[in-house]
């Protein structure tokens, strides 16, 4: 492993703002650890580049533990949440910081910066000034800047946090294609689950410093591990369930679960995909609350009588209007009986 983490813990104030943490990333691998606000992932890259000292456990490069290691020998590279690109200087000046730290010549220097613009999509802008770029523009330059020394390791502090979306579609493809081009080890965090699962080859997902999840990211868009993870990705149709043999019995009613679901009592996901409309005189009948267009499809927030809410993925011509009353059924491919392995 080029990375790891074992039981890496950091208290703010008596508070495990990173508690226990294990976590490997293997040479090459872009690791993505995915978290709501506050939950520890940027302690977690301070922590690995030797910006925060650890209460507990340790940090190992290439099996080397990093305990007493400065954080300008570690070979790792951190690009900020924020950037923090150096105002006063011009581009090339700014890409070229961490090479000067490193004591390159300055024909060295030159080279490296040419050669990182072109890779960024910004030739010859080593002149420019930084306060004349684009916010899309800075978010390369600063990538530029932490990739010129060549870390083992780079580390991404929510790198495209401050963009518009459009923009950051675009990057996020680029940041990919550019990073297995370059077989680069990559640990970035975000709090935007898009941007993880289309950067990751493995996605991290953390909840008050602790690690909720870890899987590919189908493995974990497809089976949310639990409640926190099933609703930080946006699923809402998450119900408490008493399983006895093939059926589930929750306040929608008996639902199907997969065969060999372990009986007793279950947190059940169903995807809204699963929720399907039929006549109003079958299945649970439900009153049309709301319906929120997707682009794609819609989205029909259903009120049954006594029950909670239920979200519905409707085909953009089949979606009821807002106070129709429809029946509701459940497809079984779509219901994820969550915290049992399966
Ligand atoms: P994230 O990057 O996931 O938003 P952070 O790692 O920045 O989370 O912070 C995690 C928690 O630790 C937050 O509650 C934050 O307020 C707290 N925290 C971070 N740095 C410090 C610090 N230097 N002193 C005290 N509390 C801190
Ligand atoms: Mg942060």
């Amino acid at each position: 492993m080029l990375l790891s983490l074992e039981n890496a813990t950091v208290r703010f104030g008596g508070r495990a703002v990173l508690d226990s943490v294990d976590l490997s990333v293997a040479e090459h691998e872009v690791v993505c650890v995915l978290g709501p606000s506050g939950s520890g992932k940027s302690t977690l890259l301070r922590a690995v580049a030797g910006l925060q000292p650890l209460d507990a456990g340790r940090v190992t490069l290439d099996g080397n533990d990093q305990n007493g290691i400065p954080a300008h020998r570690r070979g790792v590279g951190l690009m900020f949440q924020d950037h923090q690109l150096f105002p006063q200087r011009d581009v090339g000046g700014n890409v070229a910081f961490g090479l000067r730290m490193h004591g390159a010549s300055k024909a060295e220097q030159a080279d490296r910066v040419r050669e990182l613009l072109d890779l960024v999509g910004l030739p010859g802008a080593d002149r420019r000034a930084v306060a004349s770029l684009s916010g899309g523009e800075q978010q390369r330059v600063a990538l530029a800047r932490a990739l010129a020394p060549r870390p083992r390791l780079l580390m991404l502090d929510e790198p495209l946090g401050q963009l518009d979306r459009s923009l950051r579609e675009r990057l996020v493809v680029e940041l990919r294609e550019l990073f297995s081009e370059l077989g680069t080890t990559v640990l970035a965090v975000t709090h935007d689950q898009g941007e993880a699962f289309a950067l990751a080859d493995r996605v991290v997902v953390m909840r008050d410093g602790r690690i909720a999840q870890t899987g590919t990211p189908l493995e974990v868009w497809q089976r949310p591990a639990d409640e926190f993870v099933a609703r930080f990705l946006g699923f809402d149709n998450v119900v408490p369930a008493t399983v006895a043999g093939q059926v589930a019995a929750t306040a929608w009613g008996k639902l199907p679960v997969p065969d060999d679901t372990p009986e007793g009592n279950r947190t059940l996901l169903v995807r809204p995909a699963g929720v399907r409309l039929v006549a109003a005189d079958q299945g649970l009948r439900c009153s049309v609350a709301a319906r929120t267009f997707k682009g794609t499809h819609v989205a029909v927030h259903l009120q049954p009588e006594d029950a909670p809410r239920l979200e519905a993925a409707c085909a953009l011509r089949a979606a009821p209007d807002v106070g129709d009353e429809v029946g509701v059924e459940f497809d079984v491919a779509e219901i994820v009986v969550m915290g049992v392995p399966q």
